[in-house]
């Protein structure tokens, strides 16, 4: 295997999850237990710092109807309000003809906002259903795998550029950051979102390792990736969002100094040694010390006769579910409410999915497993909480 940002051969195993089913791949009745499992495994590149997994479950397996909607989350929507308002009222205000570009568009939450803000959007999304919802709403999109084949035949320039998570999923990752400098207008910015791995690390949310998540970057690691490409951060700060992300501001090298928060950013990884192998190592070992105490705490529950739910369905609780080996004896139900997943069972465990508009009692403990969005639980289940029902986070965000 070479480096899928450097070309280096020079990786080593750092953290292995073992073989764990697409986490995304919720099953229907007939296909529990025919799912295919692949090895889940973060490597470190030597050469370049860049921690990535070593196999690549293919894009058109992963992202031709993936079931996830941006729009469904409160949170979510309110962050994309938020960042279309910040970047056109520091980069562009007052501009007349302005336009969006959104890679990974799903159901149009982000380009919604820049729209209302007057700019010309226009979105690029693989799943066929969920693009199809998008141009439903009113948002463009093309359905399609972005590249930098796709850039050339959409032949325009934008001021903004989104890439929100999914950027960063992308196998063709070199064509993909190549279509982006190609479509950035001279005056562009390129507005990243993804997971920070230093804070991952700090949180031992070893669940945002899944295959849809082919890299793991932390500020000095995306650089090397952009440098590559003619592009380079100048701003960044860190968002609460799924976990813990940076919001990055890009551009075109040369265009911008780097902020003094950046800076700081960047100094802060270099006293916490975060793109050392010996930092990932010690993320391993902490990874298997909450596997046991995790453990523990369900089977004192279960000992004690409680029922247990999971909170969510989101594609990280299957990392989880899968590493802690928890299966239906376990957890009764996935409670989601996303209508999509109505009636499928969670991948590798097979734990059944109930629709929280559906349920007809409620458990002893709910087991969160979409923990970043723990103060919008906490807040839309008061009267729950109240009534002795246990909401647990196995992942506690810090700040
Ligand atoms: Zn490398």
């Amino acid at each position: 295997m070479i480096c899928r940002v450097c070309d280096s051969t020079n990786l080593e195993l750092a953290i292995d999850l073992g073989e764990q089913p697409w986490g995304n791949d919720f099953l229907t009745k007939e296909q529990v237990g025919k799912e295919p499992f692949y090895p889940l495994r973060v490597v470190f590149c030597h050469e370049c710092k860049t921690v990535q997994l070593d196999h690549t479950v293919k894009k058109e397996i992963m992202f031709g109807d993936h079931t996830y909607l941006s729009g469904t989350t409160r949170t979510l929507d309110e962050h994309f309000r938020r960042v279309a308002h910040e970047v056109d009222s520091r980069f562009f205000p007052g501009k007349k003809k302005k336009a969006a570009f959104d890679i990974g568009s799903n159901d149009g939450t982000q380009l919604k906002h820049y729209k209302s803000l007057g700019y010309d959007i226009l979105g690029v999304e693989s799943s066929v259903r969920t693009a199809k919802l998008a141009n439903e709403r009113g948002f463009p999109t093309l359905n399609e795998f972005f590249n930098l084949q796709a850039a050339k035949r959409i032949k325009r320039k934008f001021e903004v550029i989104n890439a929100s998570g999914i950027f960063f999923h992308l196998e063709e990752l070199h064509s993909v950051t190549d279509g982006i400098k190609e479509l950035l207008a001279d005056d562009g910015v390129f507005v990243v979102q993804f997971i920070y791995m230093k804070t991952a690390m700090d949180n031992i949310a070893f669940d945002q390792i899944y295959h849809e998540h082919l890299l793991y970057y932390t500020l000095e690691t995306i650089e090397k990736l952009l440098a590559r490409h003619g592009l380079s951060m100048f701003d960044a700060y860190e968002a609460p969002i799924h976990g813990g992300s940076i919001m990055g501001f890009v551009t075109h090298k040369g265009k911008a100094e780097k902020s003094k928060r950046l800076l700081s950013m960047l100094e802060a990884e270099r006293d916490a040694r975060t793109n050392e192998f010996k930092s990932y190592l010690d993320f391993a070992k902490k990874v298997e010390g909450l596997k046991e105490r995790e453990t523990e705490y369900i089977n004192r529950a279960k000992t004690a006769g409680k029922t247990i739910y999971g909170l969510g369905a989101p594609v990280k609780g299957n990392t989880l579910l899968n590493y802690f080996k928890i299966g239906p004896d376990k957890f009764e139900y996935l409670i989601e409410r996303n209508p999509l997943r109505k009636g499928l069972y969670s991948p590798g465990m097979h734990i059944p999915i109930q629709l929280e508009s559906e349920m007809e009692k409620q458990p002893d403990i709910y087991y969160v497993l979409a923990w970043n969005f723990k103060n919008e639980i906490l807040e839309r289940n008061k009267g729950l909480i109240e009534s002795g029902i246990e909401f647990h986070f196995p992942i506690n965000p810090k700040g």
